[in-house]
């Protein structure tokens, strides 16, 4: 999962070493979910992209589409050269959260693709990672409600990726990171450390993506809310008005505005006069 264009397809086709999946330069329109499976030495390794699958804070309706699956790792993929976060950001956080529940991000491995970058500045390489990384995690941390204390509970590692065509290869012809680490089978093991530190995976069941809605919960005593505003607030005011009244007090702008216009309420007969022009 991840922000659009990103880079989710591109990584899925990486890993499986095949082009499954759909990618675009451009935003496409009706992309579905799609699964891909792919069986060696035993295993059989199912993955999900999930194009579009955020819209307005809110996971849509294709979040259907992972009922009754259960997720072992969640990739949350994003570009390592970013330079700022953004509402987006956020919304897609706390729409996984809400939909997913926050246990997902024990089960998270974060992928930043695009990681044959020449980092601005002449800044160093890993120095800008770091930061990146740092940058981003807050984010998570702060959409997903991760207090201090729970850091540890989730680790959110994180794994680089570079799709490109272009990326450089080593003598054996995989695909390397800048500082020469093979990044396929580095992402394979991050996968597996995320999948076997011990949490549990995620069942998505409808209770799940319903999720304990907090607009909903308040719902319910909007009734009484306004019942107190009413008998406590308005009737005060109301008091206080009708007291002012009867005790002849007028505010500044009333004398003026009777100074100037004479007695009477003209705003008032005007209305009348209006809505009952016999009157
Ligand atoms: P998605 O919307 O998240 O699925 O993103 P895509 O996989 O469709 O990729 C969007 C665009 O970014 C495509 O033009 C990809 O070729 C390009 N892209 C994806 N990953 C990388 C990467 O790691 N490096 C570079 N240079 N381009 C990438
Ligand atoms: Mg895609």
């Amino acid at each position: 999962m991840g922000k659009g264009g990103v880079g989710k397809s591109s990584t899925v086709n990486s890993i499986v070493g095949e082009r499954v999946a759909n990618v675009s330069a451009f935003q496409s329109e009706g992309l579905r979910p799609m699964m891909c499976s792919r069986t060696r030495a035993g295993f059989t390794l199912n993955i999900i992209d999930t194009p579009g699958l955020i819209e307005g804070g809110y996971i849509n309706e294709q979040a259907r589409f992972l009922l009754e699956k259960t997720i072992d790792v969640l990739l949350y993929v994003d570009r390592l050269d970013t330079y700022r976060m953004d509402t987006l950001d956020e919304q897609v956080i706390r729409a996984i959260t809400n939909s997913l529940g926050k246990a997902i991000w024990r089960r998270t491995l974060v992928v930043l693709t695009h990681a044959q970058l020449s980092p601005p500045d002449g800044i160093d390489y890993n120095d800008f990672l770091a930061r990146r990384s740092e940058s981003l995690l807050r984010y998570i941390r702060s959409g997903a409600g991760i207090g201090k204390r729970e850091y540890a509970d989730f680790p959110l590692p994180i794994a680089l990726a570079e799709n490109s065509g272009r990326c450089k290869t080593n003598e054996n012809g995989a695909k390397i990171l800048p500082d020469g680490t093979p990044w396929i089978p580095n992402l394979m093991k991050e996968i597996t450390i995320v999948v076997s530190n011990g949490s549990k995976s995620i069942h998505v069941d409808q209770k799940l993506i319903d999720g304990p809605n907090p607009n909903n919960r308040w719902k319910k005593y909007i009734p009484l809310i306004l019942a107190v505003q009413y008998f406590f607030v308005v009737k005060g005011i109301r008091r206080a008005i009708h007291s002012d009244i009867s005790n002849g007090k007028l505010d500044d702008w009333e004398q003026r505005y009777r100074d100037l216009v004479g007695s009477g309420n003209p705003v008032d007969q005007k209305v009348s006069s209006s809505r009952n022009p016999k009157a």
